[in-house]
């Protein structure tokens, strides 16, 4: 019979982790799914391991880890996907915002052929407005930069082994789940579910950790901004051409440019340009730098017993 492993990342989530257990066994008993749960506690601060710990004792089809200090909820999928021995892997988060009732119904259509099952929102449930706000700046640069619909994908998804084996040969460091599912290619469908409300805990997320996950995740999908800077270049020609022309004329003609405000503005107005465009060739410089040092994606500390393996990947399952 095929196995079901489900991937959930949790960062202080100890409030989270019974719950969502003891939620998930009891729906797919129901459903006759034969399933493991992979906990990956990603260098919580409270007793999220503990609580997975627990967990495991009282059922061996949970399993677990935790990582050595924070390495974000990308780190977190990845190593849960490394974890997973499933024949289909379901990535959701472990607060049950994404809702455990979808998974049957990926299930069903993974057996009917699919590879990739995306999860749609179909509302983002009651979160603030500054919140939505942000959000929705955020899939608006994403979705601008990388020329994929992002606005309404999340990381709710199941995965064939086949596309899990893909993404984990992948060797970048920075990676984003979400798009690069789409960038696998494969058969894929998708099924819409509504955002849950948050029971226990709180997001992890607020304005400034989104702006640097989309810069992060927009730099490392697209080269759009570069391709910036090579139009700053042009722009700047073209003006300077125009103005070179006019300044010329007038000088033949025997009255020359006002010079200070001239000169000032165009100072400012290059040297913006020119430290601009320095700045995003020094961020993929950076991203370049981060890639080449090849340090692993995360180090994990603790595993439950049944887990075997070293500390940067490289599992036994
Ligand atoms: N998460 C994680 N590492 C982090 C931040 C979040 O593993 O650094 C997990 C978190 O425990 C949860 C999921 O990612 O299971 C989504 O986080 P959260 O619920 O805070 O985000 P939101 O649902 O508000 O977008
Ligand atoms: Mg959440």
């Amino acid at each position: 019979m095929a196995l079901l492993s489900v991937v959930l990342p949790s960062y202080n989530e100890e409030m989270n982790i019974a719950n969502t257990a003891k939620t998930l066994t009891e729906l797919f008993e129901k459903e006759q799914i034969e399933f493991e749960l992979v906990f990956v506690s990603d260098g919580s601060k409270d007793g999220t391991f503990a609580e997975i710990k627990k967990a495991f004792e009282a059922d061996p089809r949970i399993k677990g880890a935790e990582f050595s200090r924070n390495f974000g909820k990308e780190a977190g999928i990845f190593a849960g996907l490394e974890l997973a021995a499933g024949d289909a892997v379901v990535v959701m988060d472990c607060d049950l915002q994404h809702p455990p009732e979808v998974v049957p119904k990926m299930w069903e259509l993974w057996k009917q052929g699919a590879q990739i099952v995306e999860g749609k929102k179909s509302s983002r449930g009651k979160e603030s407005i500054f919140y939505k706000m942000s959000a929705g700046l955020f899939y608006k640069i994403m979705s601008g930069l990388i020329k994929m619909d992002m606005s309404s994908s999340s990381d709710f998804k199941l995965l064939d082994r086949k596309v899990v084996d893909v993404l984990l040969q992948l060797p970048e460091r920075n990676t984003f789940f979400r798009a690069l599912t789409f960038w696998a290619g494969f058969d894929s469908q998708t099924v819409e579910y509504e955002v849950q409300e948050r029971k226990y805990g709180t997001s992890k997320w607020n304005f400034f950790s989104l702006m640097r996950y989309a810069v992060a995740n927009a730099t490392s999908f697209s080269t759009l901004p570069l391709q910036l800077v090579t139009f700053m270049g042009m722009v700047s020609i073209i003006f300077s051409v125009i103005l070179g022309i006019q300044t010329l004329v007038k000088y033949l003609m025997g009255n020359s440019v006002e010079g200070f405000t001239t000169v000032i503005l165009l100072i400012l107005i290059i040297g913006g340009f020119i430290m601009l465009s320095l700045g995003i060739i020094g961020h993929y410089i950076a991203r370049v730098y981060e890639e080449v040092k090849g340090r692993p994606k995360y180090v994990i500390n603790r595993v439950t017993d049944n887990v075997h393996g070293n500390v940067t990947g490289g599992w036994k399952k």
